[in-house]
């Protein structure tokens, strides 16, 4: 797929809950080798579009189509499978395990059945588990984690954490990657470092699809950005396409 071209394709998707609306219409499409932002006031609608785009929860109209396959349906391990990672809003790992254990969890989802041959310590697996290990240990430096790798999850700083969670996700070699708000809770300079990341993704040839509530990394990472008020889609465009468009700073001022 060239650079420019519609990787993923969401036309009119709608979810409700109960008599909620939380996505009305929502239609947009992710180009290959851009990082698109998404923005908008809390309750918009961002994380719940997250969800469906990764299988986490239905659609409950409309149609998403990735690299030409239709995904709306699909549960999130399908989607994985796919080529479509995600990290979530509040930081999911496993607490107990270590840094390394985390990403070879992640790797299961790529080498299927590998996790229990791992244990058991078949030989015809060895193959594979010195395949992931080298594997983790590349994310975990690209992720700038590597020195934390036999830490347990829940003994690293915050930041650190939502860099494992990004690593973890690598671990699936995702074409796309969804980020929810991977800076919340971060200083400015660990912020700028979350930045660098982001941007290295996309030019390793991930495509992103980023949410974020710092104005400042959105803008200044985000190729094209669109902005969600109230489940729609409210404006579409380059950071300062948007940035003056007046529709966004009145969903901004009247939240
Ligand atoms: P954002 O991420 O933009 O802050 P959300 O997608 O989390 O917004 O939420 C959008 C709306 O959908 C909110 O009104 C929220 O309360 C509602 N919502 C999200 N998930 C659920 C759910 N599982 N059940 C009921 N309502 C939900
Ligand atoms: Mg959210």
């Amino acid at each position: 797929i060239e650079a420019g071209a519609p990787v993923l394709v969401v036309d009119t998707v709608g979810r409700t809950f109960g008599g909620l609306t939380a996505l009305g219409s929502v239609s947009f499409e992710v180009r290959r080798g851009e990082i698109l932002g998404l923005m908008g006031p809390n309750g918009a609608g961002k994380s719940t579009l997250l969800n469906v785009l990764s299988g986490v929860t239905k659609p409950s109209r409309g149609s998403i189509t990735f690299r030409g396959d239709r995904i709306d349906g699909l549960d999130s391990d399908r989607v994985s499978v796919k080529g479509v990672a995600r990290t979530f809003q509040t930081v999911r790992l496993f607490w107990q395990m270590t840094v390394l254990e985390n990403l070879l969890v992640g790797a299961h989802e790529r080498l299927r059945g590998w996790v229990p041959a791992f244990a058991l310590r078949l030989p015809r697996h060895r193959h594979d588990e010195a395949r992931a290990l080298t594997e983790a240990g590349s994310v975990l430096e690209f992720a700038g984690v590597w020195d934390e790798r036999t830490r347990r999850a829940s003994a690293l700083s915050y930041d650190s954490q939502r860099r494992v969670e990004i690593a973890r996700a690598l671990m699936t070699r995702p074409k796309l990657l969804l980020l929810d708000e991977p800076a919340a809770g971060m200083n400015e300079s660990e912020t700028k470092a979350l930045a660098s990341l982001i941007t290295a993704i996309r030019d390793s040839g991930t495509d992103v699809v980023l949410i974020e509530h710092d104005m400042d990394l959105l803008m200044s990472v985000s190729d094209r950005i669109v902005v969600l008020d109230h489940g729609e889609v409210i404006a579409t465009g380059t950071p300062d396409e948007v940035r003056r468009n007046p529709a966004v700073l009145e969903a901004y001022l009247g939240s």
